[in-house]
């Protein structure tokens, strides 16, 4: 069977468009996985809560026919709780850039994954603060140019698939957006999952990161630049670990079950 082309296109809101998204952004590609993730599970974007804090990714939630909340930066994880408590059975996915799940709302997601709320964070990772213009970020790699940091970054960036598995995540994956398959199939795992399921994808932002850290403002010589750096888990579990994280280690790293935290009542696996 051929795959369709735009697949539930009738899940994007019309009255959202155009979009805001600068072209060759990746933030689309991840809508569009998110969808086809959807599609293949059969499940209803309607039927499930969607929560988008600030940024370029957090928008995603706005072109989507789902209830939605957007709004303030980094508390997307404290409203995905407050909405688990009265509603376990409800579906709830958060979109989140690396700066709004790391940065300002750091402290959320450590508390969350430790928990083990039954949410499931999608991270789109481009490396910078985008929306505001190409700020460094937590997640900026060592060394690299962006607006603020015109010498180059001397801060360690912070790996969210590290931080998400030490807090209690119980699944946790890295793709990228030259990796589609892929992050489609971890997120369905993602959405059947039972706890704090954290999918991290890689994306070009071609506006600022790509020209300030890659001196290209081309999109798809940033999608190459990703795919050049990626380091699929097994190869980089030979490696030595420091030039391991010097690239995109993608893999699934964590895939587990553990008591769910729905308020005062701790749930077993199967209670939904
Ligand atoms: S600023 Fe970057 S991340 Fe934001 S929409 Fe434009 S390309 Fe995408
Ligand atoms: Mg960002």
């Amino acid at each position: 069977m051929s795959p369709k082309l735009y697949p539930r296109r009738e899940d994007i809101r019309p009255e959202g468009l155009p979009h805001f998204f600068c072209p060759g952004c990746g933030c689309g590609q991840v809508l569009n996985y998110f969808l086809r993730a959807c599609d293949e599970l059969d499940m209803q974007p309607q039927d499930m809560t969607c929560i988008g804090g600030v940024g370029c990714a957090a928008r995603i939630p706005i072109y989507l026919d789902t209830d939605a909340l957007h709004g303030i930066h980094g508390r997307t994880l404290p409203w995905a709780t407050g909405i688990k408590m009265v509603r376990p059975e409800m579906p709830v996915v958060v979109f989140a850039g690396d700066g709004d799940a790391l940065s300002i709302g750091g402290n959320h997601f450590i508390h969350a994954a430790r928990r083990n709320i039954d949410v499931t964070v999608i991270v789109v990772n481009n490396l910078n603060f985008a929306m505001t213009g190409g700020q460094v970020a937590p997640t900026t790699p060592l060394a690299a140019t962006t607006m603020t940091t015109p010498y180059g970054s001397s801060e360690p960036p912070f790996d969210l698939c590290k931080m998400a598995e030490t807090s209690g995540a119980t699944y946790v994956s890295r793709w990228t957006t030259a990796h589609g398959m892929q992050a489609i199939r971890s997120i369905k795992t993602a959405l059947q999952h039972t706890g704090f399921s954290v999918v991290e994808i890689i994306s070009q932002c071609p506006t600022h990161y790509g020209r300030y850290a890659l001196g290209t403002g081309d999109a798809t010589k940033s999608v190459e630049w990703i795919k050049e750096n990626s380091i699929p888990r097994a190869r980089a579990e030979k490696m030595d670990p420091a030039e391991a994280q010097l690239g995109f280690v993608v893999g699934e790293f964590v895939n587990e079950q553990r008591p769910v935290f729905y308020g005062s009542t701790v749930y077993e696996e199967g209670d939904k």
